[in-house]
């Protein structure tokens, strides 16, 4: 199960949740008993590769060797 972290704006505090994915955007109470918390968002990490297909340079027109004009 996920852990999500919150910060509480009341008292300062951080303090983590573990629950659901599909109740992640539910508001979590404080240990204190503060309501007004805020979730972070340092406690989710998903790990990815940033690789994408190369893209080719654009083919520089105008030149006559290539088209059959020079042979
Ligand atoms: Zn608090």
């Amino acid at each position: 199960m996920p852990r999500y972290e919150f910060r509480c704006r009341s008292c300062g505090d951080t303090f983590e949740v573990s629950r659901p994915m599909a109740r992640s955007s539910e508001p979590a109470v404080c240990p204190a008993g503060h309501e007004d918390t805020v979730k972070l968002l340092s406690a989710v990490a998903v790990g990815g590769t940033a690789a994408g297909p190369a893209a080719p340079a654009p083919q520089a027109g105008g030149g006559c060797c290539g088209g059959g004009c020079c042979g």
